[in-house]
Order: C-alpha cells, then structure tokens, then sequence
C-alpha cells in the first residue's frame, strides 16, 4: 500500500515496524463545540485510511486524542483557553463542556459509519505523562522557564521545519506569533502555561499550578500508548506548520528519534473558497445537515468523491447530487442483491482488482468508486452483490443495509423516522404554544420548521411533519 508522506513529499509504500500490525495516531477534536462536517472530513479521511489497512489484513493499534484542555484561541500560545472560554459563555464546567460535546462528537461519528479508533484519551487524564516530558525537556537543555510558563527553545532544537519546508521566518509570519520579550525565540511555544488565579483548569507541578500546551498532549499520549517509534500520524493540513511541526521537535529533542514514520494530511472543505471553521461561523454540524433532509452518509458519500489530498468546496448542490446518487447506488445493489442468478466471475475478479489498485494507491476513493459503479453495470447477480459489499467494508456506506427498491409504505415509514429530533422538538414546542393560545409563537415555529425544509400540517391527534423536498 502507498501513501503520501508530508515529511518526504513522496508517495511512499507503506512498511510497518511490526509485521502485520499499523500503530497510527490521529490528532482528536478539541471538545469546545460541536464538531462541523469540516472537521468530520478530516475525521472521515482518517476512517478510510483506517478500512483500507483492514482490508489489506493489518491489524491496527490506533489512538485517538480528546483535548479537553490547552488548546488556546491563537496557535502562538495566546489568548484564552478554547475550553474555558466556551464554559464560560455556557456558565458550566469546563468538565461539563467537555463531557457534553464528547458526546456529541461521537454520537456524529456514529451516524457517519466512522468506527472509533482502538484507543480514545482525554488530554486531562494524563497530566502526569506531560509532566514528565516537559521535565525531561528541560533536563536536557531542550526547554527553558519564563514568567508565563516553560517553553521549547526551537533553535537549540536546530531542525524545526522539516515538515512544512518553512523557515523559521516564514513560520513565525504564517502562526502570527506575537512577542514575548521574555522568550528566546518569537516562535519558541509552549509546552506548560501558569495558570491564573481564575483559570480552572489547573494543575501542581514542578512550576507552580498550570496547565499544559496543546502540542505537548499529543506528543505525550501518543508516546504512551504506541512507543517511541510508529508508523502513521493523521490531522488535517492546517496542523503541518505548528502543531506536528511542534510535535517533532519535541519528540525528536525528547527521545533522539524520529517518533513518526508517514505522516499524513487531509486538504480542507471549503465553503465559497474559503476554509469552513467555527471561527469564521461558516460552518455547519452534522444536526444542521440533518434538519436540511440529509443524512450523515449523504456527506460521507460526498466527500468519497474527491480525492483526500484536494480540497473540496461545500455546497448544496453538491450535497443534493451526492444524495441522488448514494440512493441510487442503493437502489443498485438491493437489486443485485434480489437476482438469483451467478454471475461472471472474471469481469468481477476484474473490478475488484481495479478497486483494490485504487484504494491502495495513496486511497484513491474516487477512483474505487468507478469500479463500483462499473461492478453494477453488470448483469444482476449476488456475486455482483457479494463484491459491492466486500467494497463496501472500505467505503463504509452500508449498501449491505439497503432492502430492495423501496415500496410506498417504506418509504413513508423511513421518512417518519427520518424526522430529525430538533424538527421533532420544535413540532411540540408548536403545539405547546397553541395549546397555551400563543398563536404568534406558533406561527413563528412553524415558519422556522419550514425554513428548515420541513412541513407540517395540523392532525386530530396533533401534527404530522413531513419532507418538503
Ligand atoms: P480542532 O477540533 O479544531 O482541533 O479540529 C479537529 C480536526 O479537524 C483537525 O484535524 C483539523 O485539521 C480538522 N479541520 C478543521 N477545519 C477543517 C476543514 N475546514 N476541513 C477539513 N478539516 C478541518
Ligand atoms: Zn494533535
């Protein structure tokens, strides 16, 4: 199997450092907020990977981070905590906000057919590990304290940019590094804060109370549950200047080795060119889909389409047709799935020599889906059906779960159920209103369940909502 390297800039093969088995990590979400599909096709690019070295019989120790903490506003070490400043506007707990979109985070990768990796760790439970290293990275010369916290000293270090292929000067001008007359470098970074009376997240240490800096999580659990040395490392590109380019270094300064063998990036979802990010509040969360008329897998359908290196503009439209044509493609193999004939066992030998090549050459999904399509072009027959499905374990579209050409009576039923539960909640806030006789509240929820895409007509026994495409 090959892959791109950011490191190297090469597709390279994929060589293991043990026989039979991938030890890959993948940075995790910041649990501040609702993840946005954004951040899901990065997360969706990592389950691919994932599915392709399973279906080419690895077995694979991966490992998942949650940051619940240290994670600031600004990738230079400033600005709020993004966990505190969210508890705060929420007037919970920190723990609370972390506790409440962890849940979120997975209940999305759930419905996105996104199997979880093998490990998932909270940055807050493993304080002590971060300890150690920035400990270590002091003995060695590697990290220095100032009034704010303790840093990593990046020219001693004398390798810092490998990844990017950035100068140092060109890094400090992309992460906007504000001054601090106190560090030794402007894009020195933190690997341990002090914390403020006010901060609550806090914890001892050989520095007074603190906590730690975003990159240290990462290098620090990663280290703990794979080794000194593993194969694969995941995170979408914006990563690449700071955080691995941190993540290296500290490595490399704490262990002599290079930690990582492939590392690998995932391009951006874009809407109207730019990038999608909470920040720029130009995104939308899997619920939002949802309310819409979509499904999870209609987006997962739809980022299969582009290749994991090239961005890729969101759009409705683009949604609409991805829709279209998942359904379609269902519709296909349940009628494959209903002849029961064989069927031609060389053209569809052919095929899935053609999408294992794809799959296996730097996860070329488009391309693996051509050969799908191309498989149920073929006469109907279960062998088409049986190698739709075997596909299927790479695609994770669940086309095995597709139960014939829909009749009127499923349909109904599907989309009964289909009903998001905000739609379903703002249906009983509606009737609420009209029983309580405020008939301009109900109104204005109507007007937003319809602004949602849905309809809803008033029944004997209350209301009955439905699609309005
Ligand atoms: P965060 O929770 O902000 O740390 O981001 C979680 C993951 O989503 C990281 O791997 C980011 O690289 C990735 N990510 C953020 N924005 C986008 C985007 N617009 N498209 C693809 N991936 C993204
Ligand atoms: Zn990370």
């Amino acid at each position: 199997m090959y892959i791109y390297n950011t490191l190297s800039r090469k597709k390279q093969e994929i060589k293991t450092i043990n026989d039979g088995e991938v030890r890959m990590y993948s940075c995790g979400p910041t649990v501040y907020s609702y993840a946005h599909i954004g951040n899901f096709r990065t997360y969706i690019f990592m389950d691919l990977l994932r599915r392709v070295l399973v279906y080419e019989g690895y077995k694979i120790v991966g490992v998942m981070n949650i940051t619940d903490v240290g994670h600031l506003l600004s990738d230079g070490d400033t600005g709020e905590d993004k966990m505190e400043k969210s508890a705060r506007e929420q007037k919970k707990s920190p723990f609370e906000i972390a506790e409440f979109y962890s849940k979120a985070f997975f209940d999305d990768l759930k419905k996105l057919n996104i199997d979880l990796p093998e490990l998932v760790v909270k940055a807050t439970d493993h304080i002590d590990e971060m300890i150690e290293y920035v400990k270590t990275l002091v003995e060695k010369g590697y990290a220095y304290e100032i009034d704010d916290g303790i840093y990593f000293d990046i020219e001693k270090f004398g390798e810092y940019g490998r990844l990017s292929g950035l100068s140092l000067d060109d890094q400090i001008a992309g992460a906007r590094v504000e001054v601090n007359s106190q560090k030794r470098h402007p894009a020195d970074f933190a690997l341990w804060k002090k914390a403020e009376k006010e901060h609550i997240m806090q914890w001892p240490s050989p520095w007074g109370q603190g906590y730690p800096g975003w990159h240290i999580e990462c290098s620090a659990m990663s280290i703990k549950y794979l080794g000194e040395k593993f194969d694969i490392h995941t995170g979408g590109v914006d990563h690449i200047p700071v955080h691995h380019e941190n993540e290296i270094a500290q490595n490399k300064a704490k262990t002599g080795k290079d930690v990582v063998n492939y590392w690998v990036h995932s391009e951006f979802l874009l809407v109207n060119g730019g990038k999608m990010s909470k920040k720029l509040k130009n995104n939308y969360t899997i619920t939002d889909l949802e309310a819409r008329g979509y499904t999870a897998l209609d987006y997962r359908f739809f980022c299969l389409n582009a290749h994991y290196r090239k961005k890729l503009n969101f759009t409705f439209e683009g949604l609409d047709g991805a829709k279209t044509a998942l359904s379609r493609l269902k519709k296909s193999v349940a009628e494959h799935k209903a002849a029961d004939v064989c069927g031609d066992k060389e053209k569809i030998a052919a095929r899935i020599a053609e999408f294992e090549e794809a799959v296996t050459d730097d996860l070329n999904i488009p391309l693996a889906l051509g050969a799908l399509f191309k498989l149920l072009k073929e006469k109907k027959s279960k062998d088409v059906y049986a190698a739709a499905v075997k596909m299927d374990s790479v695609f994770g579209l669940g086309l095995d779960k597709t139960d014939g050409a829909p009749s009127a009576e499923t349909d109904a039923a599907r989309s009964a159920a289909d009903i998001p539960d905000k739609i379903k909640a703002l249906s009983d806030l509606r009737l609420q209103a009209k029983r309580d006789k405020d008939f301009a509240k109900a109104d204005e929820i109507r007007r937003e369940i319809e602004a949602l895409g849905f309809r809803i007509a008033d029944t004997k026994d209350g209301a009955s909502i439905t699609r309005s495409v």
